[in-house]
């Protein structure tokens, strides 16, 4: 399960400073050394962690934490309030337009992070919603891409649209609007393809789109089970296309769980939403409270 290994340590260094009746500066900085070491082994960031421990520390060495009745739990408290803000604080909705006019989304990602999976996610959230999705197969170079984005749209009764792979994306795009606007879709997502290493041509082609589009919303999925990997990739991505925002899957999985810690201070951008299973009813809003409830236990 997601955080276990890190929330074991957390855990662990809280037992110890819980259990202290008074707390020395030393006693702080010698557990705020174990978070630290916690933090790194669970992949998070060095500058994030660093910052971190900083905040932490300015906060929780100063009289009024030594002298309280409960020092151990101001701590905690501090690390845990910390923890909320590092993950951007509050939970960032995904900006939909008004009635029935339509919400361009564009998902990137890496070949293999869950992209057309979480774009399937994604629609089945929109239209609980009581939005109207449409999906829009980009994907020119794998025609099991569009396969799966077909069966997986088909499940959660929604609209694929394809022209197959011998479009180009741009003109695949056009035509979804054009196909949403005659039909009163007001979500259109568009599932671009992905390669397995950020390279030049993936970026030119995601340019491209947003050059011609008017794209409303760009959503970056990452695998959380590759930890700094995606950090970088999201920062990659933020660099050079611009994204509004990060969802985050396979944190079923991801025992260390650094990426979820890292990513809002390193690029700046919120995660939206987290991939919990395979299971097209998987996708989670991310609230940064509650994750950090989980971490800390
Ligand atoms: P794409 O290449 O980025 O479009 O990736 P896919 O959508 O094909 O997903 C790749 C694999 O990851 C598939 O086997 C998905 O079922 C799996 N997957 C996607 N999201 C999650 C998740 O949140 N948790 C788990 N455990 N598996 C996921």
């Amino acid at each position: 399960m997601a955080f276990d290994s890190l929330s074991d340590k957390l855990q662990n260094i809280f037992k110890n400073l819980r259990g202290k009746g008074r707390l020395t500066e030393a006693d702080v900085k010698t557990a705020l050394k174990e978070v630290k070491m916690a933090l790194l082994e669970a992949d998070v960031n060095f500058k994030v962690v660093k910052q971190f421990i900083k905040s932490v520390e300015e906060r929780a060495i100063g009289q009024d934490v030594m002298q309280s009745l409960t020092p151990g739990q101001m701590v905690i408290k501090i690390v845990n309030e910390e923890m909320v803000s590092l993950m951007g604080s509050e939970t960032t909705e995904i900006a939909l337009k008004s009635g029935n006019e339509i919400t361009v989304i564009m998902m990137a990602g890496l070949q293999g992070a869950g992209k057309t999976t979480t774009t399937a996610k994604l629609a089945g959230k929109f239209k609980s919603k009581g939005r109207k999705p449409l999906l829009a197969a980009c994907d020119i170079y794998r025609p099991a891409a569009i396969e799966q984005l077909r069966i997986n749209g088909e499940k959660q009764g929604v609209e694929v649209f394809s022209m197959g792979t011998n479009n180009n994306p741009v003109d695949i795009a056009k035509a979804a609007i054009q196909h949403a606007k005659n039909n009163n879709f007001n979500v259109v997502i568009l599932d671009t393809a992905g390669r397995l290493h950020v390279d030049e041509d993936m970026m030119a082609e995601l340019q491209h789109i947003k050059q011609e589009i008017a794209v409303d919303q760009t959503i970056l999925v990452v695998d959380s089970m590759t930890g700094q990997d995606a950090v970088n990739v999201a920062a990659t991505f933020n660099e050079k296309i611009g994204i509004d925002g990060v969802i985050l899957t396979k944190l079923d999985g991801d025992t260390r769980g650094g990426a979820a810690l890292s990513i809002k201070a390193v690029t700046g951008k919120p995660i939206l939403y987290v991939g919990m299973g395979e299971k097209l009813s998987d996708l989670e809003q991310f609230y940064p409270d509650r994750m950090a409830s989980r971490i800390l236990g």
